[in-house]
């Protein structure tokens, strides 16, 4: 809900399609979903610098690195969750007109939050990434020990554990990486993007 009165949405003189002709490349928003462990970091990670390698002007947004700033007032209960992927999605749609290709890499566990981002950018603009890794898999990994500090009831609303993740029903891509390893996962992707004429 907007708050203020009185304000008014200025256009620039350039525009979003003149800047993805200058870049070369259309601009879209990977959003990567997907449980704690899952690879979303490590394979969008990988993704942004194949991308940069290219010289595709792409830029990450990370779960963590959000929370430390952006979102530093917001915690983990499900209005927050919503709230805080209301921004980074709002921030997506700006980076979107900036003519980059934004990779974000959050849980986003709700599949109605997930899909108000789609809402809110244009047709074909948002690429679901679903990171598909059973919860077995990712307490095994567990990368960031934080499933042991779940399971010891040191955080509480883990998704997965005692906090639910509702799994993508027509995501664009599904990378599942218990059988994909990393650079197999960025391939996939970079043929997405090329299959559709995006790169
Ligand atoms: P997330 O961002 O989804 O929380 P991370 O990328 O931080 O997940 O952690 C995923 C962990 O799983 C890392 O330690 C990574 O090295 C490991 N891993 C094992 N196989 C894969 C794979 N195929 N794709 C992505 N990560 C993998």
């Amino acid at each position: 809900m907007t708050k203020s009165q009185n304000i008014t949405w200025h256009d620039s003189e350039v525009t979003k399609t003149e800047r993805q002709a200058q870049n070369g490349h259309k601009s879209v928003v990977l959003w990567f979903t997907g449980l704690s462990g899952s690879g979303k970091s490590t394979i969008s990670v990988a993704l942004e610098k194949a991308l940069f390698e290219r010289r595709i002007h792409a830029y990450r947004l990370d779960g963590d690195n959000i929370r430390h700033g952006l979102n530093n007032n917001l915690g983990f209960s499900p209005e927050d969750r919503k709230e805080n992927i209301r921004r980074i999605g709002e921030v997506s749609k700006l980076l979107a007109d900036a003519g980059l290709i934004t990779l974000t890499a959050f849980i986003s566990p709700y599949r109605e939050d997930r899909d108000r981002v789609r809402e809110i950018l244009e047709d074909g603009e948002f690429i679901e990434v679903y990171a598909k890794a059973s919860v077995e898999t990712c307490e095994q990994r567990d990368p960031k020990q934080l499933y042991k500090k779940a399971r010891a009831g040191e955080i509480k609303n883990f998704t997965g554990i005692d906090a639910p993740y509702e799994a993508p029903e027509h995501a664009e891509i599904v990378v599942d990486t218990e059988t994909t390893s990393v650079e197999e996962a960025v391939q996939q992707i970079l043929n997405y993007l090329e299959d559709k004429q995006i790169i």
